[in-house]
């Protein structure tokens, strides 16, 4: 249990009655109503099998009407909440710790509008990021973000994280995306800031407020968001690399040589590329070398696209700084190279326990963490490596270890965190703080800034009953 892993003390709120089940089902209908042990089970365990909370009830609303009115019912009997999409977070935050009412969003899946000429889509939270990419594809636009989780991930989820992925570098975060939101606040109310306008400077702007709060401060039900053209030509070059000296000029290069094409630049080490081709039995194109980079291009004309990335991988191996290297327009090919990448998060899952890390580091010593780590670990790591996205800074750190022990967690945090700050990175690049972090927190964050995170928290949620235990630290 995560309660007793963490040493965390249950907060004074009520406990789920009889009475209270009956008012849920009276709103929602029995069936959206799940109290089976067996059938709660799954809402409390995270992804990763790291967390595990102790609710008894999961709801199952449709519409916002229906979340704002459980709030509301949860909010008047002190009853704590915990928003959950498609439980891909990687940070704890969307199971609960104790017997928090889990809210699954998923059945707000609709689609409201697509328009295409400016290709903003409006549509419901639980809405799966792949299922909106795949509809969007069908109108000539593509969802501006995409990671590894797309298939169970949720638009609301991601909007609550500010999910990054693997082409943020050409399209931008969800802050920018993201135009418009709706969102419930504890107390039921309705916020509608479902702008589809790209400016509006009217005041402050509120959709902030809910994109990377991890459901803490409301709960997203609808958001309208910034679909790109889709790319006519798309092309993947996978290179081999001697050191990672040779990863940054590489990127440097790319930039120059590329320009507005280049939509991708992720590196990976051997042994995180090694992870999923031994584990996962995932073909790898090219040889085996200490370091690998997937660059991609996102474009209009075909030949002008893959002429231009070719020229780049035969300037570059006539440099040195590319080894080894193959390009390619064809779409199995391309998939072949981005599952061998977007695999690795998940390789090292059957191996043992794997602390995972999600920083963001100055390019300068974008890779420093990973030998450090090796050497302070020994041979009680089974395995550490690094892979990330270099165009935003961000590196994934994963140690994987035959078993979880707090020994093992007290070597590694907070050295992690505490070097991560002494070279002026953030300790969550991208996943957020949820339920692991907070303790660790200000290591990126100063006083002054987490008292004013508490003071909106007090004025949007004055009970705290939203995802409690998650984000902001204990005073
Ligand atoms: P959940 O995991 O269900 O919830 C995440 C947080 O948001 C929780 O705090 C939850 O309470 C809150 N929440 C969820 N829905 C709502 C809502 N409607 N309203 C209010 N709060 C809500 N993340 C990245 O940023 N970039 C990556 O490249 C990336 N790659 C990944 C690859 C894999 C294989 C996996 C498993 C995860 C990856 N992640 C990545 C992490 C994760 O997928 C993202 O954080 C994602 O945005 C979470 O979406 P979700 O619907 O699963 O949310």
């Amino acid at each position: 249990l995560s309660s007793e892993k963490y040493n965390v003390k249950r907060k004074q709120f009520g406990t789920v009655q009889e009475s209270d089940i009956n008012y849920f089902k009276s709103i929602l209908s029995e069936e959206r109503v799940l109290t089976d042990e067996n059938d709660v089970l799954p809402f409390n365990i995270d992804w990763i099998k790291n967390c595990r909370g102790q609710s008894k009830v999961v709801l199952k609303p449709r519409s916002t009407e229906e979340v704002s009115k459980i709030v509301k019912y949860c909010n008047d009997k002190h009853l704590a909440v915990c928003p959950q999409g498609g439980n891909t977070g990687l940070v704890g935050g969307s199971v609960p710790v104790f017997d928090e009412v889990v809210l699954c969003l998923g059945l707000l899946n609709k689609i409201i509008s697509l328009d295409e000429i400016s290709g903003v889509l409006i549509c419901e939270a639980g809405c799966i990021l792949e299922s909106l990419d795949t509809c969007v594809r069908e109108r000539n636009l593509i969802m501006p973000l995409d990671l590894g989780a797309k298939g169970t991930c949720q638009i609301g989820g991601n909007a609550s994280t500010n999910a990054g992925g693997l082409r943020l570098l050409r399209y931008g975060n969800l802050h920018g995306s993201i135009l418009g939101i709706e969102a419930v606040k504890a107390d039921g109310t309705v916020i509608d800031c479902l702008t589809t306008m790209k400016k509006d400077n009217t005041g402050y702007h509120l959709k902030h407020l809910f994109i990377g709060s991890e459901g803490t401060l409301g709960i997203v039900t609808k958001v309208s968001i910034n679909c790109p053209v889709l790319p006519k030509a798309v092309t993947v070059g996978f290179f081999g690399v001697k050191d990672f000296q040779s990863v940054l000029k590489l990127y440097k290069s790319a930039k120059l040589s590329l320009g507005e094409i280049l939509s991708a630049f992720e590196m990976a080490d051997f042994n995180a590329i090694n992870s999923s081709v031994t584990n996962l039995n995932l073909p790898n194109p090219i040889d085996e070398y200490p370091f690998y980079v997937l660059v991609e291009t996102h474009g209009s004309d075909e030949g002008h696209d893959a002429e231009k990335l070719n020229r780049f991988l035969d300037k570059e191996m006539e440099s040195g700084l590319i080894i080894d290297g193959t390009v390619t327009s064809e779409p199995a090919k391309m998939q072949t190279i981005w599952n061998l990448r977007e695999s690795i998060a998940g390789s090292s899952l059957t191996r043992g326990y794997v602390f995972k890390y999600d920083v963001s580091i100055p390019l300068g010593n974008y890779y420093d963490l990973v030998p450090m780590l090796r050497k302070k670990l020994g041979n009680k790591a089974l395995d550490v490596y690094g892979y990330g996205h270099i165009g935003d800074s961000n590196i994934h750190i994963n140690i994987v270890v035959p078993e979880y022990t707090k020994e093992i967690g007290s070597q590694i945090e907070p050295y992690v965190f505490e070097e991560v700050s002494k070279l002026n990175g953030s300790i969550s690049a991208e996943h957020g703080v949820g339920f692991r972090k907070p303790q660790y927190i200000h290591y990126s964050k100063n006083e002054s800034a987490l008292d004013l995170m508490r003071e909106l928290k007090t004025l949007m949620d004055p009970k705290g009953i939203l995802n409690p235990y998650k984000v902001l630290p204990e005073k």
